[in-house]
């Protein structure tokens, strides 16, 4: 049987408002759209179970407007979660501002999401068979870090994690950032933030340095370079180009998102890496083709594209 993906990460709500132009400070525009969606690891989940992975969330959810908001995201997309909400506090939100010339402003509250606590960790129990997922949200907040930094260390030994130091790693501290990235099987992350933890260089040599020097038990690293696909660097040997797929690109927002979800559903049916990584390229091709919140293809529409 194929093991469950634990994804120990965040859910937001998103607020997304497009603009012509970005408002300058102290000015006031209207919006010509607005749109309420799950965000976060919400998109990454969603390309997991829909590629056909049993997906379970170990974060903590809110009380309140936003927290019933993600819960019922979650029920639509049969994602289960662990952990009792928080008792006190409302999940957290981001308002995104995205302007005509796809430039974005973003501003984010973590809320429950940022208070992990052991015994809000307690529930989530790890079975023999499954994958953990985690991001850089949790580990870039005070309450949370160490809390799960420590947690990833207590896993057991044959126990995958993969981990993406998305949105921003600037805001973990390095000693965590290496704590995680030194029990990490699988890094995936975009060309930036390869770059900010190994150094500047070319692809290829970043990416064997990120898997030399900073994940020495890793099986491998996948950077991902936008419409060009990725590159994967596998731990018994090889660096490969895996290109992307050419289609009419509408909307990128999530395509990372979508990518490492599919990544690891497909090495959950056990594709090997580079055959994982087609899949990932292919279901995030997919999704650019379509406006929207959750936009991840299922398993036979990737299939399907595949074959085309
Ligand atoms: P992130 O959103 O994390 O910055 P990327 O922009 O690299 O990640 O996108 C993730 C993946 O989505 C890429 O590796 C690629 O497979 C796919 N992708 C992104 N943009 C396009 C595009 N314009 N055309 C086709 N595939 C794309």
């Amino acid at each position: 049987m194929r093991g469950r993906l634990v994804h120990v990460g965040s859910a937001v709500v998103d607020y997304v408002y497009r603009i012509d132009a970005l408002p300058a400070a102290g000015t006031e525009k209207t919006a010509t759209s607005y749109a309420r969606v799950a965000g976060g690891g919400f998109n990454m989940m969603v390309a997991a179970s829909r590629t056909g992975m049993k997906v379970v969330f170990g974060g903590q959810l809110g009380t309140g407007p936003d927290g019933d908001f993600l819960r019922a995201a979650f029920a639509a997309e049969g994602i289960e979660t662990l952990t009792p909400p928080s008792p006190s506090m409302d999940s957290g939100n981001c308002v995104a501002m995205i302007s005509g010339d796809a430039e974005r402003t973003f501003v984010s509250w973590p809320g429950a999401e940022s208070q992990l606590t052991p015994a809000v960790m307690a529930p989530v129990t790890i079975m023999a068979g499954d994958w953990v997922f985690t991001s850089g949200y949790t580990l870039s907040y005070p309450d949370s870090r160490d809390v799960l930094a420590d947690w990833i260390e207590a896993l057991p030994a044959g126990i995958p994690l993969v981990f993406d130091p998305t949105p921003v790693i600037a805001d973990i501290p390095r000693p965590i950032l290496n704590r995680v990235l030194a029990r990490t099987t699988w890094l995936s992350c975009n060309t930036n933030e390869a770059a900010e933890i190994a150094g500047p260089g070319d692809a290829q040599t970043v990416a064997i340095r990120l898997l030399a020097e900073h994940c020495p038990r890793g099986d491998g690293v996948v950077i991902r370079a936008g419409a060009h696909g990725c590159l994967v660097r596998i731990a018994d040997g090889g660096t490969r180009a895996v290109p992307g797929f050419e289609v009419e690109a509408v909307d990128t927002n999530g395509a990372g998102d979508t990518h490492i979800g599919a990544f690891v559903s497909g090495l959950s049916r056990g594709m090997p890496p580079c055959e994982a990584a087609r899949y990932a390229n292919a279901a995030a091709a997919l999704s650019v083709t379509r406006h929207g919140g959750s936009s991840a293809p299922t398993h036979e529409e990737t299939q399907e594209f595949l074959t085309q």
